[in-house]
């Protein structure tokens, strides 16, 4: 009842607002262009509306050209359904099934083209909702989001102020519902709507939130911020896919070391990431993990690829290596244990985060490379330096070495060697410590049959 009551004057106040209109910017108000926008994506709208729908690019990348960044990608809204928009681009797909969208195809490019929704929850919990496009738990959780609206209704449903902005590349308008674009002069991130309801209606959005207050620079209005601390639990609830995909863009965005201080500011860094909460609450790995994203930000930011898999290898790295040791201490010998503690540890994370198998390959490569760079005598640094993956492997030698997990002689011994003359390569190479172990091969008493002796010279 009371709940109902709180409905209405929410819905109302919605409704009021709706009905006022969007506030229409002209271009010399918000300083878009035209040609600032993706070539696929104004084929897109334009497209659209010559089919006789309304189109505008939204989301991100008006927020970004707004605040004079490069967008990331051009998503693109529409009033038409995802068949219509299916049959006005013959290279298009439908895909998802929790938030139906439509992939149009350009070149080598993907357009995400969303339909516009409706927002409200207040249509099921006072029991309108018969079919299943919008599914949702007892306490407000959004499982299924297809009942498509107006824009108005669109513009409403959007997580925060600045992500509701909708430009129309035809007449270079920016089209605000919310106050997106004052608030990306203060520099606020704003939930639209009341926090509480928006939060619990998808908890990832307070994922988001750390995520963007970090990438953008701003600050989380206090209204909020407010009931995040609370509902941060209900993140436990995501599906482990869905989370692991969120933290990857938050660790990968270029403002991963701010992101992870905002999410522990949030309180927010608890159960996500179950090797996070390890890192965290330990000194050393904290140490190591500001350098690993100190360092991914760095080459995000000139313009590099940041992988996935090198970001996993430096979230496991210190589960990795205990569980390596405790299998020596068992009397493993040093590569059976090394293989088994990462096969342990990647299976063990797959349980809790069900992260993709592709990217286990070059996990183990890094981490199985790490103890080769210790050995700087005879043949064995000129074989490291033509393996494939070397730079990967020296790129976390480098991050352990200013994480303290290495030392920096031998980093710095790896900078040099790749870079030196031969003789200086020679005069490189440190003599086998007493006790080295040396290659099998040589170890081996048995004069070794004539065509196996042949694949050795070979080999070289
Ligand atoms: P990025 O630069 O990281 O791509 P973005 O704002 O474009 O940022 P997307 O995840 O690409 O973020 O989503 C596109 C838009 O869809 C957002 O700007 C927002 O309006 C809306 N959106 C995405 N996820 C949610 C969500 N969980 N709840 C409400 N709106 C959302
Ligand atoms: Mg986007």
């Amino acid at each position: 009842m009371i709940r109902r009551f709180i409905n209405k004057v929410f819905g109302n106040a919605a409704r009021t607002k709706a009905a006022a209109g969007p506030r229409i910017l002209p271009l010399a108000e918000h300083g878009i262009r035209r040609e600032q926008i993706h070539p696929c994506a104004l084929k897109t709208t334009r497209a659209l509306k010559d089919a006789g729908y309304s189109a505008f690019v939204v989301g991100g990348a008006v927020r970004d050209l707004l605040l004079g960044r490069d967008p990331k990608d051009f998503d693109v809204a529409t009033n038409a359904l995802p068949e219509q928009v299916r049959q006005v681009f013959r290279r298009s797909r439908l895909i998802g099934r929790r938030f139906q969208i439509v992939h149009v195809y350009c070149g080598a490019d993907t357009i995400e083209v969303t339909t516009f929704r409706a927002a409200s929850i207040e249509k099921e919990v006072e029991g309108e909702e018969a079919d299943d496009s919008r599914v949702t738990t007892a306490d407000g959780m959004l499982l299924r989001d297809n009942v498509f609206g107006n824009q108005a209704e669109d513009a409403e449903r959007r997580d925060f102020t600045v992500n509701a902005l909708y430009y129309d590349p035809e007449t270079e308008e920016v089209w605000e519902w919310h106050g997106g674009v004052e608030d990306a002069r203060k520099k606020v991130l704003r939930i639209i709507g009341d926090p509480g309801q928006r939060f619990r209606e998808d908890p990832v959005r307070m994922l988001r939130a750390a995520r963007f207050a970090a990438k953008l620079d701003f600050h989380i209005d206090a209204a909020t911020r407010a009931p995040i601390a609370e509902l941060a639990g209900m993140l436990e609830r995501i599906p482990s896919a869905r989370l692991f995909d969120e933290m990857m863009k938050l660790l990968l965005s270029g403002h991963a070391e701010r992101g992870v201080r905002q999410l522990r500011a949030e309180g927010l860094h608890h159960g996500i990431l179950p090797m996070l909460d390890a890192i965290l609450d330990d000194a050393d790995r904290q140490r190591f993990l500001h350098a690993a994203l100190h360092d991914t930000d760095e080459r995000v930011r000139e313009g590099h690829s940041a992988s996935p898999a090198f970001m996993l290898a430096s979230l496991l790295w210190f589960d990795m290596q205990a569980e390596w040791r405790s299998n020596q201490a068992k009397g493993q010998r040093d590569q059976t244990a090394l293989y088994d503690a990462m096969d342990a540890v990647l299976e063990r994370q797959r349980d809790l985060l069900a992260f993709p198998r592709r990217f286990d390959g070059t996990i183990k490569e890094i981490w199985s490379l790490q103890p080769r760079f210790e050995q700087r005598s005879g043949a064995r640094p000129y074989r490291l330096l033509s393996h494939p993956r070397f730079r990967a492997g020296y790129d976390f030698l480098l991050i352990r070495a200013k994480g303290g997990d290495a030392p920096q002689e031998l980093a710095d011994w790896w900078t040099q060697f790749p870079e030196a003359s031969d003789a200086e390569r020679e005069a490189m190479l440190i003599k086998p410590q007493p006790g080295e172990a040396k290659p099998k091969r040589r170890r081996s008493r048995r004069k070794p049959p004539a065509n196996e002796a042949a694949v050795e010279v070979k080999l070289g």
